[in-house]
């Protein structure tokens, strides 16, 4: 106990203010296994966050280990100009992956350098530093991602190398979309956008877009939504960069990337990728239309993206997702859990709604009785699930009142059953 307290004031000696932690009492979380992680203490948790997302398929995976060791035993790190066979094989999976066609992969170290480096792409290929990005959205902490970071809580200047302009579709919200079918909030939306477009002067470059917005609560815009924008998008050769970060890889069960929900009329521009991929490593990546790709005539490489251990991390997880059909686990169990927490949803008050697609379920909180954002409640929820030994996480606008639920994806029916049933504890202690 002492121990964690006092590395929690070296923590906030030396770490800056900013880096927020979650709960009173941090955690230190020591080690792991499937889907569950131990502290410090001893105390083992149900983990429904995933690492926040990161550990996609399950803590400790012996492939991805045994992966990860045999390589760092041959060759941590050789320079990004000499060939990188795992590099390679992993970029030709992905890319065979992506739906793009003639995709080219470069790889980064994180989500918000992927998204940089699509940003980079966009700008240069259109030659204009106007970006569309939805409202609510999250996209990384560089100078260029902050810029397109339309979630107030997480974009800490105004300032920015890009003209932004936000979108609406992203989250319905309050007001009046709020109260629209489907079918008349897409046409509402496109209609916006169109407005938009019509008023701005100048090219926009591109449109950047989370499918199903992570960090903003995880909210499930109309299938089809990012499809309708698209053919005006298209109308003005403004490209389309669906940001996957969060629901790539099959976490959304029924689709294998986000923007599949989507697509009418095809594939975006580009896609970029994160977390996942390596199981907990460090990859990030962009994929993109080889003429995109090629539109810059300057160097630009990443001393560490697609570093060998990262992409032997990545390409034994990625053998173990497909092989183990995570995608349809995702929907099989996310589906249950879903349907189990909306019953126990609806007869509680402090439940708005219980929202998702696989296993990417958000719970939003209210104060019971009105309509009004509850961040107090999720905090409860989130301390009550960790002394009942879940770990969940937090979102959403409006001051993180949605409760994030994003395990790795091969959570068993069991386990989820465990999990739904500490929530439903947790939710009653509000
Ligand atoms: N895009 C999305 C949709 C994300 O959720 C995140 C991370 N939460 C990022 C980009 C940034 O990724 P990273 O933290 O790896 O830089």
């Amino acid at each position: 106990m002492t121990d964690i307290h006092s590395l929690h004031d070296r923590h906030r000696a030396v770490m800056p203010d900013w880096l927020a932690l979650y709960y009173d009492r941090p955690l230190e979380i020591t080690h792991g296994e499937g889907r569950h992680v131990w502290d410090a203490e001893g105390k083992r948790y149900l983990d429904f966050f995933g690492g926040i997302l990161t550990t996609m398929t399950a803590h400790a995976l012996p492939e991805v280990t045994k992966a990860v060791s045999e390589q760092a035993g041959r060759i941590i790190h050789s320079s990004t100009l000499y060939l990188n066979r795992p590099m390679v094989e992993l970029a030709e999976r992905i890319a065979g992956l992506s739906g793009i066609p003639d995709g080219r992969v470069f790889f980064t170290t994180s989500g918000t350098e992927a998204n940089d480096t699509a940003l980079l792409l966009a700008t240069a290929y259109r030659g204009s530093n106007q970006v569309l990005a939805m409202r609510n959205s999250y996209h990384g902490r560089s100078f260029s991602a902050v810029g397109i970071t339309g979630n107030r809580s997480w974009s800490p200047t105004s300032l920015s190398p890009l003209q932004t302009l936000y979108v609406h579709g992203g989250v319905r919200g309050r007001g009046p979309y709020a109260q629209l079918s489907d079918a008349q909030f897409t046409e509402a939306c496109v209609a916006d956008l169109e407005d938009m477009l019509g008023q701005t002067r100048g090219g926009v470059a591109a449109l950047i877009a989370e499918p199903v917005q992570g960090v903003g609560g995880f909210t499930c815009p109309p299938d089809g939504l990012y499809g309708a924008f698209r053919e005006v998008l298209d109308r003005h050769g403004i490209l389309w960069i669906s940001d996957e970060v969060q629901t790539g890889w099959g976490r959304t069960g029924e689709h294998f990337w986000g923007w599949q929900a989507h697509a009418q009329s095809g594939p975006p521009d580009m896609l970029t990728f994160a977390k996942g991929i390596g199981n907990g490593m460090s990859i990030g990546g962009v994929v993109a239309r080889a003429e995109i790709m090629n539109c810059l005539d300057a160097n630009s490489i990443s001393t560490f993206g697609g570093s060998p251990v990262t992409m032997a991390a990545g390409l034994a997880n990625l053998t173990y997702l497909l092989e183990h059909d995570l995608q349809g686990n995702a929907r099989r169990v996310g589906g249950l859990l879903i349907e189990r927490l909306r019953a126990i949803g609806a007869q509680l008050p402090v439940v708005r709604e219980v929202r998702g697609r696989g296993l990417m379920i958000g719970i939003e909180l209210v104060k019971p009785g009105t309509d009004q954002a509850s961040p107090e409640a999720a905090t409860t929820v989130l301390e009550a699930a960790r002394e009942g030994g879940l770990l969940i996480g937090k979102g959403g606008a409006h001051n993180t009142s949605v409760l994030r639920i994003a395990p790795p994806l091969s959570l068993n029916v069991t386990e989820a059953e465990e999990g739904a049933a500490i929530l439903e504890q947790a939710l009653r202690a509000v």
